[in-house]
């Protein structure tokens, strides 16, 4: 019923025509990646009713923990979602590979968006970490992190604007990059750098706000950016991510003075700053439920959680790796101890299972790529080491979700 709700609710709106017109047959899948999103933030902020979007999606689909690779950071989870194969066999092991930044070059397994493509299934996704330089796909690509350019010439962790991408395309295919220039402008393509130990010392108050200001542009143009694509440029299959939630965790973490790296004059200035980030995802995602139907599944995935640093980080040698720079962080999820950072899978859509809760770590990121395919009617290739995550359908037997 809950679903009814909400395709009444889009149905009231007049884009909704567009879609009607260029839809295929095949079900909608639309996956929302968030980077780093944390139960332990979420939880509060959903029992004092500031997630109404997130909620609704909750309460009507299957929702839990997705269990994360090995010291989980964004390229190498993202590559594992790509193709359900092991960072040593996709050969996206970290940000830089070799002391080269990751790129889509270095992927040697095959990605499920280019099976989706072979299909005939139409593929958008924007966004998406580890997709720099863009790939040849059936529909669109805008890259995500790790995309290179202007004052990011290493692409790690920095965010220029589309007209400063250099050495590859951000945007496939090409003429779609003067189409969005002119109708969405000149967004940053990833979320802002974080701001180094000495930038923060005696101006800390005036760096976290000017800061957290410019995440909340990055969000508004991405905001702009999925609106129109979903919009204009309606696929198949969907896959838009966000990277702003992770980055603000990692340095802004609300966490008490005896956690370690606790620094009273960055720590105090925003404690909700991250939680923040939670209310303000809410708000893309009822932007972005404007474009869900009753045909529409809606994934949202999370690459792992990010947790407050624990007891010896500051002597342990793996402690800060090449995610972080020189950022006091405070949170992290590549724990080099396997410490506990799973990510989180919500789905919603047609046949499957309503407000149920996935018990412990059954569903994982190998299992992501396997059951989009099958939505598709498509075997998962040998390689693919995940499953299709049959639990979360109402009937075990059922065969693409279109009826
Ligand atoms: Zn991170």
């Amino acid at each position: 019923m809950r679903l009814r709700t909400v395709v009444v609710t889009v149905g009231l709106l007049a884009p909704l025509a567009l879609f009607s017109q260029s839809q295929s047959s095949r079900p909608r899948v639309l996956m929302i990646g968030v980077n780093g999103m944390e139960w332990d933030i979420l939880r509060p902020l959903l029992l004092q009713g500031k997630l109404p979007n997130l909620a609704k999606i909750i309460q009507n689909g299957t929702y839990g923990k997705l269990q994360t690779v090995s010291a989980p950071n964004c390229p190498r989870v993202y590559s594992t979602l790509f193709t359900s194969t092991r960072p040593e066999e996709h050969g996206i092991t970290g940000f830089l590979i070799g002391g080269v930044t990751a790129n889509t070059h270095m992927l040697k397994e095959e990605p499920f968006w280019s099976i989706l493509s072979k299909k005939g299934v139409t593929v958008g996704m924007a966004n998406v970490p580890a997709t720099f330089p863009v790939m040849p796909v059936n529909g669109y690509m805008v890259s995500g992190m790790l995309t290179r350019g202007k004052n990011c010439e290493d692409g790690v962790m920095c965010a220029p604007k589309l007209s400063e991408v250099e050495g590859g395309d951000a945007v496939y295919p090409k003429s779609l990059q003067p189409e969005l220039m002119s109708k969405v402008g000149d967004f940053y393509i990833d979320c802002e750098r974080m701001p180094g130990a000495d930038e923060l010392a005696g101006h800390e108050t005036e760096v976290i706000h000017k800061w957290l200001s410019k995440v909340q542009v990055i969000r508004d143009q991405q905001t702009q950016l999925f609106d129109y694509l979903l919009k204009t440029h309606p696929t198949d299959f969907t896959w838009m991510v966000q990277s702003c939630e992770d980055r603000t965790g990692h340095w802004l973490y609300p966490i008490a003075p005896f956690n370690s790296g606790y620094n009273a004059k960055i720590s105090t200035v925003e404690p909700n700053a991250f939680p923040n980030q939670y209310v303000a995802l809410d708000k893309v995602l009822g932007s972005i439920l404007q474009h869900v139907d009753g045909n529409t599944y809606v994934f949202i995935v999370s690459d792992h959680g990010i947790k407050p640093l624990r007891e010896f980080e500051d002597t342990d040698p793996h402690a800060h790796m090449d995610h972080e720079k020189t950022t006091p962080v405070i949170a992290k999820h590549d724990f080099a101890d396997g410490d506990e950072v799973p990510g989180s899978f919500i789905a919603m859509g047609p046949g499957i299972k309503r407000d149920q809760r996935l018990m412990g770590l059954a569903a994982s990121v190998y299992d992501i790529a396997p059951t989009v395919l099958h939505l598709y009617g498509i075997e998962p290739p040998k390689q693919m080491r995940g499953r299709v995550l049959d639990e979360i359908f109402v009937e075990r037997e059922h065969k693409s979700g279109q009826q």
